[in-house]
C-alpha cells in the first residue's frame, strides 16, 4: 500500500513534507496521523486545475458543490478519534473526494464510508483503488442513518454538518467508542463535537469551530 501512494506521489514529497511541518507547528502533536499526512498524496483527490494548490492548508472545490477538508481540520479530527488508542472499524459520514478515508484507512482495519452523491463515490473508489487501499468499502446512501449492518464501530468520523446531533450514530457507537462531528448551523457556527460512549451514557465535549457543508438527506 505505501509504496502505491508513493509512486504516485513521487514528485510531491518534499511539498507533503512541508505540509507535514505546518501541521505538527499547528499543534497536531500525533506521530501517526502526522505521518499518514505526509504519505497521502492530496492533489490526486482535486481537480487538475487545483492540484497545485493541493498541499496548501485549505478547503479546496470538488465537484457537485462539496469540498475537500483543509488539511489542519483532517488532522485534528483523525487525531481525536484516535486519541483513545487504535481503532479496528470506523465509519465515515460523507466521502466526499475520499482524502480524509484515504487518511484513515493507514490508521485503523476498516473504514466504512458512506456519501449521498452517487459520482463522488465513483470517483471516490478508483482512487482507493489506484492507490491500493483496499481497506476501504463505501456506501451510496444518506449517512444520517449510520451504516447499521457494519455496527458497532469504534469510531465514527463525520465530515458534513447536521444541525443536531444524529442520534442514530450515537447508537451505532461501541461501548468505549468515539464519534467526531461537526454540529450546527449551515451559516451559523458550527463546533467539532467529541463524543464517547459509556454503556448508554454519551459524554459530549467540543473543541474547535468549523465550517463543514451541511449534512443533507435524500440521494443524488
Ligand atoms: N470527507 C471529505 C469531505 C467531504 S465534504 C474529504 O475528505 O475531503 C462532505 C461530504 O458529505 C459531501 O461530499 C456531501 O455530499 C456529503 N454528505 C452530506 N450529507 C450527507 C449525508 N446525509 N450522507 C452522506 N453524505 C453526505
Amino acid at each position: 500500500m505505501k509504496a502505491n501512494l508513493r509512486g504516485i506521489g513521487m514528485t510531491s514529497q518534499r511539498t507533503r513534507d512541508r505540509l507535514v511541518t505546518r501541521l505538527r507547528a499547528a499543534g497536531i502533536r500525533d506521530e501517526r496521523v502526522l505521518a499518514a499526512m505526509g504519505e497521502t498524496p492530496r492533489h490526486v483527490f482535486v481537480d487538475e486545475a487545483l492540484s497545485s494548490r493541493a498541499y496548501e492548508d485549505t478547503a479546496l472545490p470538488i465537484s457537485f458543490g462539496q469540498t475537500i477538508s483543509q488539511p489542519y481540520v483532517v488532522a485534528r479530527m483523525t487525531e481525536a478519534l484516535l486519541a483513545d488508542g487504535p481503532l479496528h472499524k470506523v465509519l465515515e459520514i460523507g466521502t466526499g473526494c475520499g482524502y480524509q478515508a484515504s487518511v484513515l484507512a493507514q490508521l485503523v482495519d476498516r473504514v466504512y464510508s458512506v456519501e449521498r452523491i452517487g459520482a463522488l463515490i465513483n470517483q471516490a473508489r478508483e482512487r482507493f483503488y489506484a492507490l491500493g487501499l483496499h481497506n476501504i468499502k463505501v456506501n451510496h446512501n444518506d449517512g444520517s442513518w449510520g451504516w447499521p449492518e457494519y455496527a458497532p464501530f469504534g469510531g465514527v468520523l463525520v465530515t458534513a454538518a447536521p444541525a443536531a446531533l444524529p442520534m442514530e450514530l450515537c447508537q451505532q457507537l461501541a461501548d468505549g467508542g468515539r464519534m467526531v462531528i461537526p454540529v450546527g448551523e449551515q451559516h451559523g457556527l458550527q463546533y467539532l463535537n467529541v463524543i464517547t460512549r459509556h454503556g448508554d451514557e454519551f459524554k459530549r465535549e467540543q473543541l474547535d469551530a468549523v465550517s463543514f457543508v451541511p449534512m443533507l438527506g435524500g440521494l443524488q
